[in-house]
């Protein structure tokens, strides 16, 4: 039996729910089609949130370690319970995918199990291994299957010694030597984690810097300040392969560094190099649609595929793999549906690396601007000369604010410091609203906070800091 529905959106993960929340909010009948068990895909269950409570017990961790007795505080020895730990990141991880859940149950939309594939612009069969298979007539599809790790020539993962950031997110024990494939977010941030935890860790990175694309004055701060924490990079190393022996369940991975070929030993490795777009078993050759040459899919500005009432959101098409910027295109992409306007502004979506300090930028970086020859005036405060900082003993880093030399219109902000992710949000906002550095400079922030230091940095932009 054929079931009618408007839309049928594939994939459970953030772009895709999020893509079917807003459908049925504009009076849509929608289902989601997911094969694994729970809902919100690589974010929720292998990615950004068990991540973060992974970061989150580690800091705890190493500040039990080395900053309680800055503070006069005196806990004996610390020990780590990695049973425990896993147990509250796995914990954190289901109460959100449950919510996911219980948000598809308000908006009355059905959660189909099983794989979706496309037999032609308005049908989708689903397979589930335990039921009949349903076909679904549609009058839009929205493909939004996310992505997967990317592999690399002469590294096969066994997922026990040679792993992708799936398996890192749930060792029971930490490794006493992690060898990290690529110096991007996901190799930071659980080179981070481990580093914490007790591990010794080293990051190989093909690039002269650390993660590359980051504004270059950010990430050299950034390489010294994690070095300091003990995480050793080297860099210009280009990684040729890993072999793993089986008994010992170590790995010793060979790259070319300098001319010269040099192997490590590690007991595990983390290949973290990107990821690629994923549409195994989708039927885009029963649409007559195709992949790009780095994998995603064509979609215009409305994100339509080729067929124009199949759309794409997310991790399938271009732009930065990052969770928000899949919601805001699902958000756009239902809309269009619905016949609303509907609008994501590349230009402003924040970009946060969840290391300490954390990392974090919107708009371009000083290379970019140089590259696309406009002239920009920059100006830069330290958390060092901030009141809140200091009082939190956290002063590493600073706030950079790039403007347009005529207009004083803000073109790029670059945070490295404490709570960076969360200060990036006045900027992306001052953004979207066009401001202009002045503006910031001119807005009153409550004292003594970390978002000082940003007014600070708008202030510097026309050499007038008041306390640096
Ligand atoms: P990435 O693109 O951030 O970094 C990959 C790194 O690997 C780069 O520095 C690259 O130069 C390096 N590399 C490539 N080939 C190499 C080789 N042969 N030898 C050594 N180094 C090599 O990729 P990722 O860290 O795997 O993350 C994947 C995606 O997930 C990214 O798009 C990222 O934005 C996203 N993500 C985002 C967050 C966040 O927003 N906080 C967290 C995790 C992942």
């Amino acid at each position: 039996m054929t079931e009618q529905l408007d839309v049928v959106v594939i994939g459970g993960g953030v772009g895709g729910y999020v893509c079917a929340i807003r459908a049925a909010q504009n009076g849509l009948r929608v289902a989601l089609v997911e094969k694994n068990k729970t809902l919100g895909g690589t974010c929720l269950n292998v990615g950004c949130i068990p991540s973060k409570a992974l970061l989150e017990s580690s800091e705890l961790y190493a500040k039990a370690q080395h900053q309680f007795k800055e503070h006069g505080i005196d806990v004996g020895s610390v020990s780590l319970d990695m049973t425990r730990l896993m147990q509250r990141k796995e914990r954190v991880v289901s109460g959100l995918t449950k919510g996911v859940e219980g948000l598809l149950r308000k908006n009355k939309i059905e959660w189909i199990k099983g794989t979706g594939c496309i037999q032609s612009a308005n049908q989708v069969i689903v397979r589930a291994e335990d039921a009949k298979d349903r076909v679904l007539s549609t009058r839009f599809v929205v493909i939004a299957t996310g992505s997967i790790p990317a592999p690399l020539k002469g590294i096969e993962w066994d997922g026990e010694v040679v792993v992708s950031s799936t398996e890192a997110l749930s060792w029971s024990s930490v490794p006493k030597h992690l060898v990290v494939i690529g110096a991007g977010v996901i190799g930071l941030e659980l080179g981070s984690v481990y580093a914490r935890l007790g591990a010794r860790v080293s990051v190989l990175e093909y690039q002269s810097q650390i993660l590359p694309g980051v504004d270059a004055e950010v990430a050299q701060l950034a390489q010294r300040l994690f070095s300091k924490q003990g995480l050793e990079f080297i860099l210009n190393a280009r990684v040729t392969g890993a072999v793993l022996n089986k008994k010992s369940k170590q790995a010793t991975v060979s790259f070319d560094k300098d001319a010269q070929s040099v192997t490590l030993q590690a007991d595990k490795v983390l290949l973290c190099v990107g990821r690629r777009p994923y549409s195994e078993g989708l039927g885009l050759d029963n649409l007559g649609l195709f992949l790009e040459k780095n994998g995603t899919l064509w979609v215009n500005e409305h994100y339509q595929t080729k067929v124009p009432n199949v759309y794409a959101v997310g991790d399938m098409i271009a732009g930065p793999m990052l969770a928000h910027k899949a919601e805001e295109e699902g958000v756009a992409c239902a809309d269009h549906m619905a016949g609303r306007y509907a609008h994501v502004n590349y230009q402003a979506i924040p970009n946060v690396i969840y290391t300490h300090p954390e990392i974090a930028s919107v708009g371009d970086t000083e290379e970019q601007l140089k590259a696309k020859g406009i002239a920009y005036k920059k100006g830069s405060f330290p958390f060092m000369a901030n009141g809140r900082a200091k009082a939190m003993a956290d002063t590493d880093g600073f706030v950079k604010i790039l403007a347009d030399e005529k207009t004083d219109r803000i073109l790029g902000a670059h945070i490295v410091g404490p709570r960076a992710g969360d200060l990036i949000a006045e900027l992306a906002v001052a953004m979207e609203f066009k401001a202009s550095a002045e503006d910031i400079a001119m807005a009153v922030h409550a004292h003594p906070t970390l978002a000082e230091v940003i007014k600070e940095a708008a202030l510097g932009v026309h050499g007038r800091t008041i306390h640096f």
